[in-house]
Order: structure tokens, then sequence, then C-alpha cells
């Protein structure tokens, strides 16, 4: 139904989407994931046609939609779209919301329109709201009008762009409910939102954005249960990082430590955890202070929220070895500190550098 072939977007010099294809069928319910700023919004706005694509082709049943000349009110009453924000008429009331589109744009009757309206209100659960005013309406219901008048012009597709961000979080089921009931009853839908547990369960497959494209796409089970790509996994499994550069022997260490403690007290890690952390960095550090010489060295610490996994990462210039078995470990005991502290090992050259990467005993 919608196919999307090499769609880029650039403002000026900066790239938000550099490269998507995909192939939607109707029917589909296609969750779209991914970190802020990465074009999700940009993406949906495009499909669209609220951003004109810098390249690429976008077509919907076989229309070209960016061909010059191409029927662009048609194609967004086919492909409608649904705001974070709700973009409700202020001034009009509930009804008149729903019916300004399809008399104007389709040449419905009033009476005719008002009578879908109503049936549309009622099923999102707000007929006897048609006569108020957006201003007296929660969060919730608002954005359940904004669907109703969304499907008051019989679309094909619709777009939502995080439909439930910009609202109270006791409101948040109300209208995910009436999302779920649209998926149920066939509606192609392309839904980015950051509510998980919603796109596990709603959708058919999951596009996960980041680097301006679709970075990995699967089903539900793929994507939330096991995901295959790096910053995939970040994502789901919510890794939040702490990284420090170091170019010469005389970095201040003390500096170091007080960030990464900060880092631990940020994510109510305990005062052991903290501890063996602290142990750990300084003696993989001592071990690669010979090295120095040979080129920069970092070291990252990764705490994943969702699985409770703590890790740090050493990563040196490759010639530099596993500096727990080159033997530039003269110092036993920091060997055997280091072992004991760390749940596991791994040392893997990537792109030349070399990785160091341990994971931190939880106490
Ligand atoms: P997301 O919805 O994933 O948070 P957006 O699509 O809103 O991401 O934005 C992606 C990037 O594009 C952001 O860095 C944003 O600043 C940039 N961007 C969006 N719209 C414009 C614009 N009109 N002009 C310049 N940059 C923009
Ligand atoms: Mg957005």
């Amino acid at each position: 139904m919608i196919h999307v072939e090499k769609l880029a977007k650039r403002y000026g010099d900066v790239t938000v989407l550099s490269d998507i294809s995909t192939h939607i069928a109707r029917g589909e319910v296609i969750s779209v994931i991914g970190p802020s700023g990465t074009g999700k919004s940009t993406f949906l706005r495009c499909l669209n046609l609220l951003e004109e694509p810098s390249a690429g082709s976008i077509s919907i049943d076989g229309i070209d939609a960016l061909a010059p000349g191409a029927d662009v009110p048609r194609l967004r009453q086919k492909m409608n779209m649904v705001f974070q924000s709700f973009n409700l008429f202020a001034h009009l009331c509930v009804l008149d919301n729903l019916t300004l589109a399809p008399i104007r744009l389709k040449g419905m009757s009033r009476a005719e329109a008002e009578a879908k309206s109503l049936d549309l209100l009622r099923m999102v659960g707000l007929s006897a709201r048609a006569h108020a005013f957006p201003d007296e309406l929660s969060g919730g219901q608002k954005q359940r009008v904004a669907i109703a008048r969304c499907l008051a012009m019989e679309p094909e597709v619709i777009l939502f762009d995080e439909p439930t961000s910009a609202l109270d979080p006791t409101m948040v089921s109300e209208v995910l409910s009436v999302i779920r009931r649209l998926a149920r009853e066939g509606m192609t839908m392309i839904i980015v939102t950051h509510e998980m547990d919603f796109a596990r369960d709603v959708s058919n497959r999951v596009f996960y954005m980041d680097e301006g494209l679709i970075y990995e796409e699967g089903t539900p089970e793929q994507i939330f249960g096991n995901p295959q790509r790096p910053r995939t996994r970040a994502f789901i499994n919510r890794v939040r990082s702490y990284g420090h550069r170091i170019a010469t022997a005389d970095f201040d260490p003390y500096a170091m430590n007080a960030e990464i403690e900060a880092f631990c007290e940020k994510h109510l890690l305990s005062h052991d955890t903290r501890h063996n952390l602290l142990l750990l960095t300084e003696e993989v550090l001592q071990l690669h202070m010979p090295s120095i010489g040979k080129g920069e060295i970092g070291i990252t610490v990764d705490y994943a929220e969702k699985t409770g996994e703590l890790s740090l990462t050493v990563d040196s210039p490759a010639g530099v070895g596993n500096v727990l078995e080159t033997g530039a470990a003269e110092d036993d005991f920091a060997l055997l500190l280091v072992r004991n502290y760390a749940r596991r090992i791994d040392y893997h050259v990537a792109d030349g550098r070399g990785l160091l990467e341990l994971a931190v005993k939880r106490a």
C-alpha cells in the first residue's frame, strides 16, 4: 500500500533522514520507536507531505505522492495524521471540529457530516461532549476528539505522532484503548510512541529509528525480546552511559572518579556496587598506563536500567592488546583484583580499537 524508497530529508547541511526504504501493507500496524531527535516526526511528516523530502520516492496505492501535480489534499485524506498536541480548533465545538473538513473538503452535507461525527464520537466515548469546546475537555478527551476528527475523513492510513506524550499519565490508557480498537478493526497505522508495552502488543512490526535510518526492524518479539544491533539494544535496555577519554598519563583521576560516583548516585547504584566499579576502573587503568604513549584510552561505564547490568569498557589502540593477558601486568595483585570484581571479562578488537569489557559485580 505504501512504498517508500531511499527517502532522505536534509535541512541545510543537517541530514535528518539519510536513506529510508520500506513497504507497508494494508492492515499493518507499525510502531516507530527510537531516541528523540532521530527523525521519527520528520518521517511521518514526509509521508503526510507536510515536509518535502530532499530525495527519494513515496507512493501510496501506486500513486506517486511526490509527482508534480499530485493531489496533495486527496493524499492527506488517505493518510491522515494525529499529533501529539491534538491541534483542535479552539474556537469550534467538538462536533464542528469533526464536521469542518468533511463538509469543506469532501462536500458532505451538514446533516450527513453531523450524523457521522456523532457516531464517531460515540465510538471514542465522547458523544455526550459534542457541544463542548476543546478548553472544557481533559487532555485525554481532546486526543480522543482528535482521533475521531481524523476518522471523519475516512482515512486509509492513520499516522500517530506520539499521541500520548502530552498527556497526564492517568489519561494515557483511554487514548491507547481507542488506538487498540482501531487496530483490531484492521486500520492501517503507523504510530510513533514511547509506550513500549503498548507498541509491543498493538503492532505487527516495529521500526527502531536511529542515525537517520530504520536502523533495525522486526516483529515486536524480535525488537523487544532480542534486538540484534548495538543501538537498538542500548535503547531497549535503557542503557545509560558515562564516558571519559584519557590522552596522557597526567590526567586527573580524582575528577574522573568523582564523575563516576555522581553517575552511580544518579542511577541509585548501591554503595558497594559503586565501590566495585571504582576499584575496577582504577585497576584496569593502572594496567593500561604503560601503554598510554601508544594513543588515547577511553573508559565507558554502561548501566542498563532494564536488566540492571553494569559494565566497564576500556578501549585502547588494538596494538596494546589485552592487558590482562599480555603480561603488561607484572602486578599479579591487580589482576587478582580485576578478576574478583568482574563477573565476566571479554576482550575483542573492533575498528582498530581493543575493547576490554568487564561486567561489574553488583552488590
Ligand atoms: P524525533 O521526532 O525523532 O524526535 P524530529 O523528526 O522531530 O525527531 O527531528 C529530527 C531532527 O531534525 C532534530 O535534530 C531536529 O532539530 C531537526 N529538525 C526538525 N525539523 C527541522 C526544521 N524545520 N529545520 C531544521 N531542523 C529540523
Ligand atoms: Mg517527534
